[in-house]
């Protein structure tokens, strides 16, 4: 498939620095100083200080003498006004450069605050494509689950309260200075958050293979994040302590990062949305229970690329139809799921069937995401899947 590349331009965004490694936390001091930051604000939320994970980086900084302050008042999906606060206590503390420790909630609000530090308003204002003026304050970004790849890609996702939606902030100023990928940040992530954040990956990786904007570069990336992702979440899961585990989800979580932050995304992330905001269930969780209905109405669209997958997931396609084979590939990923004990039906979330039509609704809220996708689908189409799903 790779020759109709010929005819597109490729655009690959990606940070100045990216350090993968186990240890690599206790580098952030130098990494700070590099960027010119004298007074930190860190920036996280209570379960990570609770799971300790502050603790290396603050030894970082203190052995390296440099001052930081602490804002720990992320929320999970975060609303817009946890970013307006972090951004007044930047001022207020006098900070310089912005160190986000966390999951994607806290990377995300790290993004959002280092670029009111520049920029006037609230967050709010900058909703949108390119809306901003101004590169903000240096940032520096460490995930501790495996994940977003929040550290490398150039958007901020937030939560509007008022109209009850998740809503983006796409600028190439979204991207940090420095993102510091240590596997020991994610050991202590519960069976869980390892398995929905995992999926998460998983989705970005699979949304940017069979998305329209796919390029040559997003296409090496996001193959090996679905390699690496179905050979080691399960480990990840069962043995949480299991470091060689944990770095390849890591640095896969990477890898899809920069793969969909260049390549886009699809109807999983459109679909799963107002899962999310409607019955505040974890942003993987959502997009682990949308995946195999919109990758089984997706395979018309692109049944080589879902053929590819079931490869990639350790299927053997040989002998099969190509539609068998891309069917594989949900097979893939059922089992997969399976094995982490995450059910992609939504009746076993006690979600109302009533609540269907509002869902529907929710989805068509994010129809952009609809034009990436390699199947179209109308209004209808939304509501067969979510029954499907259902
Ligand atoms: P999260 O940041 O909301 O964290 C989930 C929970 O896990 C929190 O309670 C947190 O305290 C806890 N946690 C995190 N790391 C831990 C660890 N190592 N040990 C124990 N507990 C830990 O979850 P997430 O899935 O990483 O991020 C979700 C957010 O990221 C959503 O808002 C989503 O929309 C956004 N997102 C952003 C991008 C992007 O590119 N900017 C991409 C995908 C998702």
């Amino acid at each position: 498939m790779s020759e109709n590349y010929q005819s597109k331009t490729h655009v690959f965004y990606s940070p100045t620095k990216i350090i993968v490694g186990v240890n690599t936390a206790s580098q952030v001091a130098q990494e700070v100083r590099q960027f010119g930051g004298h007074r930190v604000l860190i920036v996280t939320d209570p379960g990570v200080v609770a799971a300790d994970l502050i603790a290396p980086v603050e030894s970082s900084l203190k052995a390296g003498n440099v001052a930081y302050v602490i804002y720990d008042g992320v929320e999970p999906e975060p609303p817009s006004r946890v970013i307006d606060r972090g951004a007044e206590m930047f001022q207020a503390e006098g900070c310089d450069l912005v160190l986000g420790v966390g999951g994607g909630s806290s990377l995300d609000v790290a993004k959002g605050i280092s670029l009111l530090a520049t920029n006037k308003g609230k967050i709010l204002d900058y909703c949108g494509v390119d809306r901003l003026p101004k590169n903000g304050a240096p940032m520096i970004l460490m995930p501790t689950t495996a994940g977003t790849g929040s550290e490398v890609t150039r958007v901020l996702v937030l939560t509007d309260e008022e109209q009850n939606t998740k809503n983006v902030v796409f600028t190439p100023y979204a991207l940090a200075n420095a993102a510091i990928v240590d596997p020991l940040l994610t050991l202590s992530m519960p069976p869980s958050v390892t398995a929905d954040t995992g999926m998460d990956a998983m989705v970005h990786a699979i949304e940017t293979y069979v998305s329209m904007n796919a390029t040559e570069f997003s296409d090496i990336l996001a193959e090996r994040a679905m390699e690496l992702i179905a050979d080691y979440l399960p480990t990840a899961w069962a043995k949480g302590s299991n470091t060689d585990a944990r770095y390849h989800m890591s640095l896969a979580a990477t890898l899809a990062g920069m793969a969909f932050g260049s390549g886009g995304l699809g109807a999983v992330h459109a679909l799963a949305y107002p899962l999310g905001t409607e019955y505040h269930m974890t942003h993987g969780r959502t997009n682990a229970i949308m995946l195999p209905h919109v990758m089984r109405y997706n395979i018309p669209g692109s049944p080589e690329r879902y053929a590819r997958i079931a490869e990639f997931m350790g299927k053997d396609t040989e002998g099969y139809s190509l539609m068998e084979a891309a069917e594989m590939a949900v097979e893939a990923i059922r089992e997969l799921l399976d094995t982490i004990e995450v059910s992609c039906q939504m009746q076993d979330y006690g979600i109302p069937e009533d609540d269907l039509p509002a869902l529907v609704d929710g989805g068509m809220k994010q129809a952009r995401l609809f034009v990436p996708n390699p199947r179209d689908l109308t209004r209808e189409d939304v509501d067969s899947i979510y029954r499907e799903a259902y």
